[in-house]
């Protein structure tokens, strides 16, 4: 209401099944949960798909960055769909590419392997992420390290 601050929408594809599909959720949980949750804001796949007006709302309200398990781009042509606008498509296989030693495995749960890339994908979109909705400097942060 009275926060109209500018934010991201982060949409993740659901990937059920799919070990990379599920290092995009992963690495949506990482930006929205700890790395930027002051500037993004969760948008689950599923809830665009069944048309739910909070969702479709904040796709149309915010830039979003969409994030991909494979080349089908769900997320991304969701957004669209939902009538967003898509700040940036991110494919996890790319990622991955550059990051062969981060194997994911797991569909449930995933191996360590599988986290460290969706935290690696996550770290790699808090650049555009600050770009499009710059952080408060106000604030003053502290400069923690992880
Ligand atoms: S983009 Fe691929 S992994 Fe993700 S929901 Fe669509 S089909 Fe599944």
């Amino acid at each position: 209401m009275s926060d109209i601050r500018r934010k991201v929408a982060i949409v993740p594809c659901s990937g059920i099944g799919k070990p990379y599909g599920t290092v995009s959720r992963e690495a949506g949980y990482d930006l929205c949960e700890d790395l930027r949750p002051d500037t993004t804001e969760l948008v689950a796949l599923s809830r665009l798909v069944m048309g739910d007006e909070t969702a479709r709302q904040t796709v149309a309200k915010f830039p979003a960055i969409a994030i991909d398990g494979c080349k089908l781009m769900c997320a991304a042509k969701m957004v669209r769909q939902s009538g967003g606008t898509v700040a940036q498509e991110v494919a996890v296989l790319d990622v991955y590419r550059h990051h062969k030693d981060l194997k994911p495995e797991g569909i449930a749960e995933l191996n360590d392997a599988g986290l460290q890339l969706a935290r690696v994908l996550a770290e790699e979109v808090t650049e555009k992420i600050d770009e499009l909705a710059p952080p408060d400097t106000r604030r003053g942060e502290g400069g923690s390290h992880g």
